[in-house]
């Protein structure tokens, strides 16, 4: 049994939509504790960072589509008004594996109607990125990594 962190961003559609309250009720329900937790208007530098490592992988082999998922996550399709994410540290038990149950698979459509990607996810009809409300951490060494890039050590308690 390993304590973890993760790192958890409500993305642009999501606040877009005010879906923060009723997707964080849901992390709560996990029972982890969230122990960092901050408004970021994202830019292209972070945007980069944070998925380095889908660069040039599989669907995002494609530039425009791994332009599309930097433009999605700085918020330039939810108005200028929605530039921003909130970033949550959840630490606990298995935190990685318990946050991703709550989350849900990355198609909206296919995630369980009872995990937030399930409940409030949809796919862009017009330009078919999935507007699925929320980013968690893969796996352990992911998680530290993207909390390094998000907060600084300070921030979390
Ligand atoms: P996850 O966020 O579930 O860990 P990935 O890291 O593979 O998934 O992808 C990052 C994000 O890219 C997803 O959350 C989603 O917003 C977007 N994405 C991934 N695959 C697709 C796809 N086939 N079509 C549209 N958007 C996608």
């Amino acid at each position: 049994m390993a304590i973890e962190r993760t790192l958890v961003l409500i993305k642009p559609d999501g606040m877009q939509r005010h879906l923060a309250g009723l997707s964080i009720d849901r992390l709560d329900n996990t029972h982890l504790d969230m122990v960092g937790a901050k408004v970021v208007s994202v830019t292209e530098e972070l945007a980069h960072k944070h998925y380095a490592l889908l660069e040039g992988h599989g669907v995002f082999a494609d530039k425009e589509q791994y332009q599309q998922l930097i433009n999605f996550i700085k918020g330039d399709y939810h108005g200028v008004s929605y530039r921003r994410v909130i970033a949550l540290v959840y630490k606990g038990e298995n935190a990685v594996k318990g946050i991703r149950a709550a989350v849900g698979v990355t198609n909206p459509e296919e995630a369980s109607p009872d995990t937030i990607r399930g409940a409030f996810g949809r796919i862009c009809r017009k330009f078919g990125y999935f507007e699925n409300v929320v980013h968690a951490s893969g796996n352990p060494e992911e998680a530290e990594r993207e909390i390094g890039i998000w907060f600084k050590p300070e921030e979390i308690v």
